[in-house]
C-alpha cells in the first residue's frame, strides 16, 4: 500500500556512492504497489500548498536561500533545483514515474525521442566504438547512427530484428552496444531481448531497448535484462498526440553519471510544460494500451478474414511467426500497431496497382487520420512505402518488406465497428475501382 500523499515527506533513502549527498525528498511506497498505482502516484512530494494534481514549475531557474548553499548546489553536493536545462521538478516528476514504470533506478527526460538517442550516444560512446543495431529500427535512429555518429568515429552494424546469428557475427573486440526496437514499425517484428540481453553481457556491450510500441504497460525490458530503455514520449506515454517528449531510463549510475553530464552540456532538455503533459498522460497509461491493443486484435482478426486483405502483421495474432515469444515478452499483448496489405484490384500484384489499392482504401477513410504519427487515441492510417519508407529504393523497399499495398494502422479508442466500417468501405469496393 502507498504511503498517503503529504506535505511532509521522509528523508531520501541513501544510494550508493552518493550516500553522503543530501537528497531531495521521495515519496515512498510499499515494494509490492503496482504499475496502475505508480503511475498516478510516483513523483515528488506536493509542494506547501498541497495541491493534488501536479504543478507545473514554469521557471526557468531557482532562487537559493544564501550563497553558501548555492555554492554546494552547483557543486552538485546538494541535489536541487538549480536550472530548468537539467533540473526541473515538474520534469523530475515525469522522470520518477517513468523510471518506477519501467522498473529502473532513474530517468532522464529529453525534448524528443531522437534526442534521448543522441543523449545515449553521446554518453556512451566514443570515436573508435562498435554499435550492433537492429536494421528495422526507427529511420531517423538509423540516420542518427550511421551517417551522423559515423562522421564521429563511431561505427553501426546493422543486422536482422530477428536471426540471433546475424547479431553474434557482427559483434567485435570494440563493440559497446547492442540497440533494439520491438515490436518494429511497420512490420510488428518482433526480437528477443533476453537473449539480447545475454548476448551484450557476454560480450561486455550494454543492451538499449526502444520501448516505444509496447510502453512499460505491456513490456519492462530491464525485467528482461535490457540495461537502458529509450522512450519516444511522443507516442503512447502522452498517448494524445499533443507534445514531443523523451526519456532514457537507467541504473542511477548511468543516468545520473553519464547522461546527466552531457545534459548539462548539450541541453537537449525537455521543456516543464511538456513533461506535465506527459506526466498526466502516463496517468492512463495502462487503461490506454489495454484498450487500444483490445482494439487493434479484434481489427487484425477482421482484416485478416477480409477478401481483400492478403496479408495482416501483427504479433497478437496466432499467424505472427513470433506469436509465442510477443506473448512472453508483451505481457500476453500484440500491442496497438496493425500492419496489413491490400490486395490489388482485380487480384493484381504489381507495385502499381498494389499502391493504387493502398492509397484506395487509405482515402475511403472517413475517421482514420491520415498522418504517420502513431500512439494516439484517435487512430491514425499511414502508407509506409510513400511517407516513412518513401526514399528508399524500390530493391530496399522490397528487401525490408515494406511493399507498396502495405498499410499501417495505429489503432485508438474510437469503437471498434466504427473502425471497421472505416476500413471495410475501401476494401470492399477494391475490386471495382478502375485501373
Ligand atoms: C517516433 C519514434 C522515435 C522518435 O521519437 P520523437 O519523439 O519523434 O523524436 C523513436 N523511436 C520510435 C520507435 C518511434 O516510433
Amino acid at each position: 500500500m502507498a504511503t498517503k500523499d503529504n506535505n511532509e515527506p521522509k528523508a531520501a533513502p541513501a544510494l550508493g556512492k552518493a550516500a553522503g549527498k543530501k537528497r531531495l525528498p521521495r515519496k515512498e511506497f510499499s515494494p509490492d504497489v503496482r504499475l496502475e498505482t505508480l503511475a498516478v502516484r510516483e513523483g515528488l512530494p506536493a509542494s506547501q500548498w498541497g495541491e493534488n494534481s501536479e504543478a507545473l514549475f514554469l521557471t526557468s531557474s531557482f532562487v537559493h536561500p544564501d550563497a553558501a548553499t548555492a555554492a554546494a548546489r552547483f557543486a552538485n553536493e546538494e541535489e536541487s533545483f538549480v536550472y530548468s536545462r537539467f533540473t526541473n521538478p515538474t520534469t523530475m516528476m515525469f522522470e520518477r514515474r517513468l523510471a518506477a514504470l519501467e522498473g529502473t533506478e532513474a530517468a532522464i527526460a529529453t525534448s524528443s525521442g531522437m534526442s534521448a538517442i543522441l543523449l545515449m550516444i553521446m554518453g556512451l560512446l566514443k570515436a573508435g566504438d562498435h554499435v550492433v543495431c537492429s536494421r528495422s529500427v526507427f529511420g531517423a535512429t538509423i540516420t542518427l547512427f550511421d551517417r551522423e555518429f559515423g562522421k564521429f568515429g563511431v561505427q553501426t552494424t546493422f543486422v536482422s530484428q530477428t536471426d540471433l546469428n546475424e547479431w553474434r557475427d557482427a559483434i567485435r573486440p570494440n563493440t559497446k552496444l547492442l540497440f533494439a526496437e520491438t515490436p518494429s514499425n511497420p512490420l510488428t517484428e518482433v526480437c528477443d531481448i533476453r537473449a539480447l540481453a545475454e548476448l551484450a553481457h557476454a560480450n561486455g556491450a550494454l543492451l538499449a531497448v526502444d520501448n516505444c510500441f509496447c510502453s512499460p504497460a505491456l513490456q519492462q525490458p530491464v525485467k528482461l535484462g535490457a540495461d537502458l530503455i529509450i522512450h519516444s514520449g511522443t507516442k503512447y506515454l502522452d498517448g494524445q498526440g499533443r507534445v514531443l517528449a523523451g526519456a532514457i531510463c537507467g541504473s542511477e549510475d548511468l543516468v545520473n553519471g553519464t547522461f546527466m553530464p552531457v545534459m548539462r552540456g548539450a541541453g537537449m532538455s525537455l521543456s516543464p510544460f511538456n513533461a506535465w503533459v506527459v506526466l498526466k498522460g502516463l496517468e492512463t497509461l495502462s487503461i490506454r494500451m489495454a484498450a487500444q491493443s483490445a482494439n487493434a486484435l479484434q481489427l487484425a482478426t477482421w482484416l485478416e478474414a477480409h477478401p481483400q486483405v492478403e496479408r495482416v502483421y501483427y504479433p497478437g495474432l496466432k499467424s505472427h511467426p513470433q506469436y509465442a515469444l510477443a506473448m512472453q515478452q508483451q505481457n500476453g499483448s500484440g500491442g496497438a500497431v496493425v500492419s496489413f496489405v491490400a490486395r490489388g484490384a482485380r487480384g493484381l500484384a504489381t507495385p502499381e496497382a498494389s499502391r493504387q489499392a493502398a492509397f484506395h482504401v487509405i482515402d475511403q477513410t472517413r475517421l482514420c487520420s491520415i498522418t504517420a504519427n502513431l500512439g494516439d487515441t484517435k487512430t491514425t492510417i499511414t502508407h509506409p512505402g510513400t511517407t516513412s519508407h518513401g526514399r528508399l529504393k524500390e530493391e530496399q523497399r522490397q528487401a525490408a518488406g515494406v511493399t507498396q499495398g502495405l498499410i499501417r494502422v495505429s489503432v485508438g479508442l474510437e469503437h471498434i465497428e466504427d473502425l471497421k466500417a472505416d476500413l471495410a468501405r475501401g476494401l470492399d469496393s477494391l475490386a471495382s475501382i478502375a485501373q
